[in-house]
C-alpha cells in the first residue's frame, strides 16, 4: 500500500489544467519488465468524456485559436517542439517504462514526435483557398475552415508518436483536440498536455481524456460536438468506430492493422535484407502495424537469407526497455503475450516449423516480465491463422518462391494492405513489383521507414484516409464555397 501511495500520478487533462480523481476512480498502470505499478492515472467517466468535448467547443468559439492567424498557431506547435526536445530524455524514459520498448526506440520516438509539430507548424500558415472563374458577373473563391472538435484515439504500441501523429496537424489547422490515449499506456500524452500550456497553447485547445476504450472512446465519438475522429487501432475497433461516426457523417481517419510482406529476390543485398527483416518484424517486439511479418524469400537465396536472419535474432538483447543494451523489451502486457503464445502454438499445430525462439526465455531474471523470444516459423501453412491474422508481436513467418509473380499473388493474400518491401537490386523489378503490390505504403531496400512529410495509410481492411504528408493540415479542413454576385445589369447566365 505504501508503494502505491508513493506513485507518480495522473490526472484528466481539461481546459488547461491537470485534474485528479479519488483513488476509487484511478488505474495503476504496470512496467511490462516487471509488472509492477509505475503510476496511477484518472480513469474517465463517459461524463468526464462529454465534458472534455464541451470544453473543447467552448475554446474552439472563444479561444482565438481558430481565428489566430496560422502564423500564430505555427509558433505555439514550434515552442511545443522545443519544449518537448528540452525533455526528450524524461519523455523517452517515461514511455520505456510505460510500454516496455527499449529505451534507444523511445528515443527515436521521441525525436519523431518533435518533428512532426515542426513540420506541420511548417503548414499551419499556409492554409489557402482558392479563387474559381464562374459565369456572369460573379466572384467566387473558397476558404478552408477548421472542423471545430476533433477526437483522437490512439494505440498502445507507439503511445505518443501515433496521438501527435494526428493531433498535431489538426491543432495546427485551428481546432481543438480531445486525445484518449491507450488505456494501458497514457503517461506521455498527459505529461505532453502539461507542456502545452508553457508552449501558448490556449486553455481547453488540447484536452487529455484517459480511460477505457468503450466507455470513454465511444462517448467522445457519439457526441454531438464531435466533427472528426482520427482512430488508430485495431480492425473491430475501428469498424464500430465508423459505425457510430458513421450515423452522423463524421469524417474519419481509420489506420488499422497489417499483415506486412518482405520480398526478397535473388539479387538483393541479403546483408542488409537480413538486417532490415530482423528490425521489421523484432524493433517493438514486434508490436508494430506495419511490422514485417511474412518473409517471401526466393528459393535460390533462401538458405542464406534464412541463415543470417537466423543468427540476428538469436543474438537479440532481451531486456527491460530502461537498460541501455536491450535491443528487444518485453511485450505490453500479460494477457497480450498469452496472445501471441496462442499464434505461436497455432503456427506449430498447423504444421509450421519453428526455426528460432517460440517460447519465453529461461533468463530467471526475465521471467517476470512479459518476455517472449524472437519467434521464425518457417512455412506455416497459408491458411493457418498464424498467417491470415495479425499477430502484433515478435512472430516471423517464412515462404519461398521461386516465380515473382506468384510471390506478389501471395503477398497480396490478406485482407490487409498496409505496407510491404521489396529487397532486389534490379530497378525494373523494384519499380514493377512497387506498383503491382496493394499496400499504402511500399519501401524498397530499407523498411520500415516513414517520415513526416510523407503519406502514411493502409487500403484494404488496413484503413481508410493516411496521415502524414503535405495534405494532412488541409484534410483537418473542410471546404467552404462562396459565390458573390457583383451587381450590374447584366444579364444573369449559368
Ligand atoms: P485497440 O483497437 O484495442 O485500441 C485502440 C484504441 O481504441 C485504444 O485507445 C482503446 O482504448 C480504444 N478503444 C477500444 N475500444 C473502443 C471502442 N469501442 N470505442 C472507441 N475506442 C475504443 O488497438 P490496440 O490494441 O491499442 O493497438 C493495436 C492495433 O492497432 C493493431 O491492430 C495495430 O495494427 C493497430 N495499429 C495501426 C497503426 C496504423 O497506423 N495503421 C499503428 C499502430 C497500431
Amino acid at each position: 500500500m505504501a508503494a502505491t501511495s508513493s506513485l507518480a500520478r495522473f490526472g484528466l487533462f481539461l481546459d488547461g489544467e491537470e485534474q485528479f480523481v479519488g483513488a476509487d476512480r484511478e488505474t495503476e498502470v504496470l512496467d511490462p519488465a516487471t509488472n509492477t505499478p509505475i503510476a496511477r492515472v484518472a480513469r474517465a467517466t463517459a461524463e468526464d468524456a462529454r465534458h472534455a468535448m464541451e470544453v473543447a467547443e467552448r475554446a474552439f468559439h472563444n479561444a482565438g485559436w481558430a481565428d489566430d492567424d496560422g502564423t500564430q498557431r505555427a509558433r505555439a506547435l514550434r515552442a511545443l517542439a522545443r519544449e518537448l526536445a528540452a525533455n526528450a530524455e524524461a519523455f523517452a524514459r517515461l514511455e520505456t517504462l510505460n510500454m516496455g520498448k527499449p529505451i534507444r526506440e523511445a528515443r527515436v520516438d521521441i525525436g519523431y514526435v518533435v518533428r512532426t509539430l515542426e513540420y506541420v507548424s511548417g503548414l499551419a500558415d499556409k492554409i489557402e483557398g482558392a479563387t474559381i472563374p464562374v459565369p456572369g458577373p460573379r466572384f467566387d473563391y473558397t476558404v478552408r475552415e477548421p472542423l471545430g472538435v476533433t477526437v483522437h484515439i490512439a494505440p498502445w504500441n507507439y503511445p505518443l508518436l501515433l496521438a501527435m501523429r494526428s493531433v498535431a496537424p489538426a491543432l495546427a489547422a485551428g481546432n481543438t483536440v480531445v486525445l484518449k490515449p491507450a488505456t494501458w499506456t497514457p503517461l506521455t500524452a498527459i505529461a505532453l498536455a502539461r507542456l502545452s500550456q508553457k508552449a501558448g497553447l490556449h486553455a481547453g485547445v488540447l484536452n487529455v481524456v484517459p480511460g477505457d476504450g468503450r466507455t470513454v472512446g465511444e462517448a467522445l465519438v457519439a457526441d454531438p460536438r464531435c466533427r472528426s475522429v482520427s482512430f488508430t487501432g485495431s480492425g473491430p475497433v475501428g469498424a464500430r468506430i465508423a459505425e457510430i461516426a458513421g450515423r452522423r457523417s463524421i469524417p474519419m481517419t481509420l489506420e488499422l492493422g497489417g499483415k506486412s510482406p518482405a520480398i526478397v529476390f535473388p539479387d538483393a543485398d541479403l546483408e542488409r535484407a537480413a538486417r532490415g527483416i530482423v528490425y521489421g518484424i523484432f524493433g517493438n517486439a514486434g508490436q508494430m502495424c506495419w511490422a514485417a511479418s511474412r518473409l517471401f524469400v526466393h528459393s535460390s537465396v533462401r538458405e542464406p537469407l534464412l541463415e543470417k536472419v537466423a543468427a540476428l535474432a538469436r543474438a537479440l538483447r532481451l531486456g527491460p526497455g530502461v537498460d541501455e543494451g536491450t535491443e528487444m523489451g518485453p511485450l505490453v502486457t500479460r494477457e497480450h503475450l498469452a496472445t501471441v503464445l496462442g499464434y505461436v502454438e497455432a503456427a506449430r499445430a498447423d504444421g509450421g516449423k519453428v526455426m528460432v525462439g517460440g517460447t519465453r526465455p529461461t533468463a530467471p531474471a526475465l521471467a517476470p516480465g512479459n518476455y517472449l523470444l524472437p519467434t521464425v516459423v518457417v512455412d506455416p501453412p497459408p491458411e493457418s491463422k498464424a498467417v491470415r491474422e495479425e499477430i502484433f508481436g515478435p512472430v516471423l513467418a517464412v515462404f519461398e518462391f521461386t516465380d515473382p509473380d506468384e510471390a506478389v499473388r501471395r503477398a497480396n493474400d490478406t485482407r490487409y494492405g498496409l505496407f510491404a518491401s521489396v529487397w532486389t537490386r534490379d530497378l525494373a523489378t523494384a519499380h514493377g513489383v512497387a506498383r503491382r503490390l496493394e499496400a499504402g505504403m511500399v519501401a524498397v531496400n530499407e523498411a520500415p521507414i516513414t517520415f513526416p512529410q510523407t503519406p502514411f495509410g493502409g487500403v484494404k481492411e488496413s484503413g481508410l484516409g493516411v496521415e502524414q504528408g503535405r495534405f494532412v493540415v488541409e484534410s483537418y479542413t473542410r471546404i467552404k464555397n462562396v459565390t458573390i454576385h457583383l451587381g450590374g445589369s447584366k444579364k444573369r447566365s449559368g
